[in-house]
C-alpha cells in the first residue's frame, strides 16, 4: 500500500486480480480470505523490515501459514509446492529467508519519510540509503532540511 496516495493493488480483490495475473501469472481471483492472509502476510514482512526483533520474527512466521516446499534436485533449490496464491506467499516468504541467510537482508529497509514506510532495495554502494526514492520522499526530505534552515536564519 502506497501511505501517501492511498492506493492499494491489494487494497480490493478487482485490484489484487490484477496484480496476480500480472506479476504472478495467477488468473483466479483471491476470496476475501485470502486477500487478507495476503495483506497480513505483506505487512508483516514491512514490519519485519522496519524492526527486525523477535516479535515481529513470530507475526511474520505466522503470516506464512506455514508454507511447503520440495527439493529441486538440479538445483537443490527450496521450491514452493504451493500453487496460486498460497504459492505466491511461499515465492516471497522464501525470498525473505533468503536474503535472511544471504546476506542480503540488510539491505532491505523501509523509506525513512513517515508518511511512506514503503519497502526497498538499497543499492547504494554503502548501504546508506534512507528513501524509496530519491526523486519523491529524498527530495521532500532535503526540501524540508532546507525550509527548517531557512526558517532558523
Ligand atoms: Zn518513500
Amino acid at each position: 500500500m502506497n501511505l501517501e496516495s492511498g492506493a492499494d493493488r491489494l487494497g480490493d480483490v478487482d485490484s489484487a486480480t490484477t496484480w496476480l495475473l500480472e506479476s504472478h501469472d495467477v488468473s483466479s481471483p483471491p476470496t476475501q480470505t485470502e486477500l487478507r492472509h495476503l495483506i497480513r502476510f505483506r505487512e508483516a514482512t514491512r514490519h519485519l523490515v522496519i524492526d527486525d526483533n523477535q516479535i515481529t520474527r513470530e507475526e511474520w512466521a505466522a503470516s506464512t501459514a506455514g508454507p511447503r516446499f520440495t527439493i529441486d534436485p538440479q538445483s537443490l533449490d527450496l521450491q514452493p509446492l504451493a500453487t496460486g496464491l498460497r504459492g505466491v506467499v511461499a515465492h516471497y516468504a522464501k525470498a525473505v529467508t533468503d536474503a535472511r541467510s544471504d546476506g542480503s537482508w540488510v539491505r532491505l529497509k523501509a523509506c525513512a519519510n513517515p508518511a511512506c514506510l514503503w519497502a526497498f532495495y538499497d543499492r547504494s554502494r554503502n548501504r546508506s540509503g534512507n528513501w524509496c526514492s530519491m526523486d519523491v520522499c529524498g527530495s521532500r526530505s532535503k526540501m524540508r532540511t532546507y525550509r527548517a534552515k531557512d526558517d532558523r536564519s
